[in-house]
């Protein structure tokens, strides 16, 4: 199987060099020539494997140029007890009689993040060495929280890599901040940025595009890349929770093997949610996919009218990792829905760039409308789930989770489908405790990092370990620089 970008079909590279380049040169991404189907009986196989047996079969029908020998020590790895809580890794829990809570946040981060992020590391370096990259590669990332943390972890140690992570000197929570700061390992490096997130994300690509920063890095034997989601090696590990989940279900007798299932998913890059669309293009039995945003509603209106704008207000929500205008990974659906139209997508990308918005052929937008369901929710709605969901059930859900569970019940009340429905669950509530505190009315002027022992306090819910420690974490990494320093940072790094 090759893979070929979503602006020149006529560009065929293999999955070891898609993963090593991560975008293609024409600016498109790769997607796989074909999408594989799961073989007669794999469902009644896989229900029968851990998550790691799941991964690995999964992800070797995308990767011929990796063994299963090589998928199997990298699954072990990714997702074995060093880094996650439970052997499930990704287990689906049973809230009620037709829905449950996909949980992928039991790694190090305690975000989704990691599902991705402990996997891309493994598939990259092994790239790289089949490609016959002899540089170490550097990965520079501008985060708003959660990923910058994802990546660390995943890059941690890793041999032949270096990471560098700036964030924004006052755009994360002082929980994000110190997961960052404290971070271990003797290839990273975190520097906070004097600006804000734009700022910082302006400054990476700024430093990605000079050439001759590049010829030098690279006389000292390194090259720049970035471990962001439009990689094909942080997409696909993301189709194999789909159908560990359905797998899950048959297993507690939620379905029988066949039956049709929703998932509904809190979304901002589309990179989930777009997993969820392969998973049921190899035959996994989702009826729909359900898209999930809060106030910053472009894919909501895109799914219902099949216009793409972004040019409206930007809203900073209490779900900030869903607070995003352009949606990069819905390229690679419009690829799959035009029939695989390099022309088309390439005329809708380049309207984005120009007038910041395109609308979408009679033919995408009829099969956008039978796949998916758009719906958003404000901020007071999501707190209000959180708290009714902890009071009825005594579970404690996130931000995200609860925008998207907020949505699952509006497509039931507007469509009155009662098939059994699984919310994607993004994000321990740990993560942001400070919003979960306030759904719960009670946060008796806790702050930073107390934050985390008032939530448990309160609900009785134990916090993940990960993030308990950071109590007695020490900070590493102090720096802050102003924007026009952040290349002088990566130059000194990588001497
Ligand atoms: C990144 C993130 C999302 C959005 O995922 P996409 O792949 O960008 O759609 C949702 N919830 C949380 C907690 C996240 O960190």
């Amino acid at each position: 199987m090759y893979y070929k970008s979503t602006r020149d079909a006529s560009i065929k590279k293999s999955a070891a060099e898609a993963i090593a380049c991560g975008l293609s040169a024409d600016g498109g991404l790769f997607v796989p020539e074909y999408i594989p189907c799961l073989p007669d009986g794999a469902l009644d196989k896989l229900c029968k494997m851990g998550y790691v047996e799941r991964a690995v079969y999964v992800m070797s029908l995308y990767l011929e140029d990796y063994s299963a020998a090589e998928l199997t020590a990298f699954a072990s790895a990714a997702y074995g007890p060093r880094g996650f809580d439970t052997p499930a890794a990704a287990p689906a829990k049973k809230l009620d009689a037709n829905t449950h809570f996909l949980e992928l946040w039991h790694g190090p981060t305690c975000a989704f993040k990691d599902m991705a992020l402990q996997m891309l590391p493994h598939l990259l370096t092994a790239a790289l060495k089949k490609t016959g990259e002899k540089r170490a590669v550097c990965i520079l990332v501008a985060t708003s929280g959660d990923t910058g943390k994802a990546a660390l972890e995943g890059f941690c140690d890793v041999p032949g890599t270096r990471i560098i992570v700036f964030y924004p000197e006052n755009g994360v929570s002082d929980i994000q901040k110190l997961q960052m700061t404290s971070q271990k390992g003797d290839n990273v490096l975190v520097s906070a940025v004097k600006g804000n997130f734009d700022d910082a994300q302006t400054g990476v690509k700024k430093i990605f595009s000079d050439k001759e920063f590049a010829a030098r890095l690279s006389e000292r034997g390194f090259f720049l890349s970035s471990a962001n989601s439009i990689n094909w090696g942080r997409l696909l590990p993301q189709i194999v929770y789909y159908i560990s989940a359905y797998c899950d279900m048959i297993n507690d007798g939620t379905v029988v093997s066949g039956a049709p299932v929703n998932f509904c998913v809190p979304t901002g890059n589309f990179g989930d949610i777009l997993a969820g669309y392969y998973a049921k293009k190899m035959g996994l039995p989702i009826k729909t996919l359900i898209c999930a945003s809060n106030r910053n509603d472009v894919l909501t209106d895109f799914i219902r009218t099949g216009e793409y704008n972004r040019n409206r207000p930007f809203h900073t929500t209490i779900s900030p990792s869903m607070d995003i205008l352009i949606s990069s990974n819905l390229e690679r659906l419009l690829f799959d829905l035009s029939g695989g139209s390099d022309a088309e997508v390439a005329e809708y990308m380049t309207k984005l760039a120009a007038e910041g918005r395109y609308n979408v052929s009679k033919r995408i937008f009829d099969a956008v409308q039978s796949e998916f369901y758009g719906g958003c929710c404000s901020d007071e709605e999501t707190k209000a789930v959180i708290r009714e969901t902890f009071e009825k059930f005594g579970y404690l859900i996130d931000t995200h989770t609860a925008v998207a569970y907020k949505v699952l019940a509006s497509y039931r009340a507007e469509t009155g489908d009662a098939a059994p429905s699984v919310v994607v669950s993004t994000a321990s509530p740990y993560k942001f405790c400070d919003s979960v505190l306030d759904a719960l009315g009670d946060k008796s002027g806790a702050a930073g990092i107390g934050l985390i022992e008032q939530l448990e306090k309160v609900s009785g819910v134990p916090a993940p370990k990960p993030l308990k420690a950071l109590k007695d974490a020490s900070v590493r990494f102090n720096r802050s620089v102003p924007k026009d320093g952040m290349r002088g940072v990566v130059d000194d790094f990588l001497k």
